[in-house]
């Protein structure tokens, strides 16, 4: 009998999952299958990659993730990887915003939150006020910072919401969709009618915190250990440029100048990337993936001598809000974070610049990048010092955009991929944006192609 091929595009921490979980459920279901995996990049892991020069442990995108996605820890632990696992430091749970420059506190607790300067005494009582606020809508796709606004006031909603959502994604609350981009907080307050309920409910359930976690070596670990398990699955250097039907099969051409004939193809790709590559094979279907924006960020880690720090890095490290006019969305202060990420004596921190405010930013050269973080870590932290040493990542369509409509294009693009048997996408286009989400898309839709192949359903 010959092996189903399935082919899959793209080598990040998605689709490093797919075809790692494709494989281990079909050996599981007794299915027999060859599948290849295509980077484009020289090595897989995409923005999931970590550097180790010279005693500094550089992240180039994410720096951890949450455990509250069980599928993230599963994978960890299938892959023999749990006892290298590392939690953020106590300190890390101290977080800062800045205001006219200067850095304060977010409150973390409900007496911290009364004494903090970072809301007026209106907002504060206003946000006291959350568990009474007006219901949500009906039949509307409510924005993130509409939702907020409506439950916790207009200021606590600049402040902490719009901030934190240019912080981790790049984009506007004002554009993005609760329902697609927080779908939990939607879910909370149509099952309590209040996040504040919801909060105490869900912490007395599940007993703790969430943990921030990576590994000893940094996210890379991850990565590479799933690129190693595939070995020479792996083929990396060479990008997927169309795809073409042959009969039952699909001929999936190579930038190297072959191609590879597969039953099944699966895009683990940004859905931009997604949608050129199919631009020839369905031109309504390439329209519906590339209709999800992007935003463009880009990161530069710089490693300092301690002492020319003029602050203690007592926390994760800040987040900037639009008000500030700011081209930094966040700073990380890394060495703090976790342990490992600096030589001793060593400070190491990562600015993340643009978003969709800044969209200009990523395609800005290295040396301007530079100076930008540069004086802008200087207005805030008063940080003057040259760095030791500098990595630049620039990222030009990093994070997808969830905005209002976004289960619309979904939808569209599903139907679109029904004309086409045989092709599939996951990432984090779709249904979830962080880390976990591309893990825990990548697990499920594998386990759905092994039913499939299998026969199962
Ligand atoms: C700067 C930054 C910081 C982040 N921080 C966090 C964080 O702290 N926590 C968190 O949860 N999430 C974070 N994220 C989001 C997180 O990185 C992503 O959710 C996740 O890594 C996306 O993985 P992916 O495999 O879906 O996509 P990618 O990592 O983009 O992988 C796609 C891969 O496809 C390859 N490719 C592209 N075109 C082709 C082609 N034509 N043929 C073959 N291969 C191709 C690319 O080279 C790439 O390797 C961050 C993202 C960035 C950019």
């Amino acid at each position: 009998m010959t092996a189903t091929r399935a082919v899959v595009v793209g080598g990040g921490i998605t689709g490093l999952t797919f075809a790692s979980t494709l494989i281990d459920e079909l050996a599981s279901r007794g299915v027999e299958a060859d599948v290849r995996l295509i980077e484009s990049a020289p090595e897989a892991g995409g923005h999931a990659r970590t550097l180790a020069d010279g005693g500094w442990l550089v992240e180039s995108g994410p720096n951890g993730f949450l455990d509250s996605e069980p599928e993230a820890l599963s994978l960890v632990d299938q892959l023999g990887l749990t006892s290298r696992l590392i939690e953020s430091s106590a300190a890390a749970r101290r977080r800062f915003i800045v205001r006219k420059r200067q850095l304060l506190q977010v409150p973390s607790s409900p007496g911290s939150f009364l004494t903090s300067k970072s809301l007026s005494w209106r907002g504060k009582l206003r946000l006291l006020g959350e568990p009474w606020a007006p219901g949500p809508p009906k039949d509307v796709d409510e924005t993130v910072f509409a939702f907020a606004e409506r439950r916790i006031g207009r200021e606590a909603a600049d402040t902490f919401v719009d901030t934190v959502v240019s912080g981790i994604s790049g984009g506007d609350s004002r554009a993005l969709s609760l329902r697609s981009q927080f779908p939990v907080l939607h879910e909370w307050e149509e099952a309590h009618g209040s996040l504040v309920k919801a909060a105490f409910a869900r912490r007395k359930k599940s007993g703790g915190r969430t943990r921030l976690l990576t590994f000893d070596r940094g996210l890379g670990v991850l990565t590479s250990a799933l690129a190693e398990r595939l070995g020479p699955r792996v083929i990396a250097g060479v990008a997927v440029g169309g795809i073409e039907r042959e009969g039952r099969e699909w001929r999936v051409s190579l930038s190297n100048g072959t191609s590879l004939s597969a039953e099944r193809v699966v895009f683990a790709t940004p859905s931009h990337i997604t949608g050129r590559v199919l631009g020839s094979t369905d031109g309504a279907l390439a329209a519906a993936l590339a209709s999800i924006p992007y935003a463009g960020l880009a990161v530069i880690a710089m490693g300092f001598r301690a002492e020319d720090v003029p602050r203690s890095l007592d926390g994760y490290g800040y987040l900037v809000p639009r008000s500030e006019q700011f081209a930094t969305l966040g700073v990380l202060w890394e060495s703090s974070i976790f342990p490992g990420r600096a030589p001793s004596g060593r400070a190491l921190l990562r600015v993340v610049l643009g978003g969709v405010s800044r969209p200009d930013v990523p395609a800005l050269d290295e040396e301007a990048i530079a100076a930008l973080a540069r004086s802008e870590l200087k207005a805030v932290m008063g940080l003057s010092a040259e760095p030791e040493r500098q990595w630049i990542f620039r990222w030009p369509k990093a994070i997808a955009q969830y905005t209002v409509g976004h289960s619309e294009r979904v939808e569209a693009i599903s139907t679109a991929l029904a004309a086409h048997p045989g092709l599939g996408v996951c990432g984090t286009a779709y249904d979830g944006v962080s880390f976990t989400s591309a893990v825990a898309s990548a697990r499920r839709s594998a386990r759905q192609l092994a039913d499939r192949l299998s026969g199962r359903s």
